[in-house]
C-alpha cells in the first residue's frame, strides 16, 4: 500500500508544497515543532534512510540543503536543524526545523499554525527557493 507521503507526491492528500523537482519533494510537517518545519522526501518510496541508495541519499541531501537554506532565508530563527527519524510514517523524512533552541529539536514541543498561517510560511518560503 502507498504510504501517506506517497499519496501527498501524488496530489491524493493535500498538503502545503515547498518545492519538487523529478525525484524529491517537499512539503511542511502537519504538526511541526516550529513555524517552517519542514520534510524533505524522496519520491521512491523506501522506509529507512540507511536502505537509500547512496545517489538518492546524496540527492536528498542537496534537495534539503536547497530548501533549508529558503527556510532560513524566510523564518525567524538562529538555524535549521536536521532530524532524522522515521518510527510513525514508513517513507524516507528530513525534517527540517527552524530552532531558536533546544526545545524546538526534542519534538515534545508543537505549534498549531491556522490554516491562514501554514499557507503564509508556505508561500514565504517557496519565495526564497534559488
Ligand atoms: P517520524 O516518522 O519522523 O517520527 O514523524 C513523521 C512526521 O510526519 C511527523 O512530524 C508528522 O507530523 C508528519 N506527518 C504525518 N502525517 C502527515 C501528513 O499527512 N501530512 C503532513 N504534512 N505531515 C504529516
Amino acid at each position: 500500500m502507498a504510504s501517506i507521503f506517497t499519496k501527498i507526491i501524488n496530489g491524493e492528500i493535500p498538503c502545503y508544497k515547498i518545492d519538487e523537482d523529478e525525484n524529491f519533494f517537499a512539503f511542511l510537517d502537519i504538526n511541526p515543532n516550529a513555524r517552517g518545519h519542514t520534510l524533505c522526501i524522496p519520491k521512491k518510496e523506501v522506509d529507512k534512510i540507511m536502505d537509500l541508495d547512496e545517489e538518492t541519499y546524496m540527492g536528498l541531501m542537496a534537495f534539503s540543503r536547497k530548501v533549508g537554506k529558503a527556510i532560513e532565508a524566510a523564518v525567524d530563527c538562529n538555524r535549521v536543524g536536521i532530524s532524522v527519524i522515521g518510527l510513525e510514517v514508513p517513507h524516507v523524512h528530513v525534517h527540517l526545523i527552524p530552532l531558536n533552541g533546544m526545545k524546538e529539536a526534542t519534538f515534545q514541543y508543537k505549534v498549531a499554525p491556522t490554516k491562514e498561517e501554514f499557507e503564509a510560511i508556505a508561500k514565504n518560503i517557496r519565495s526564497k527557493i534559488e
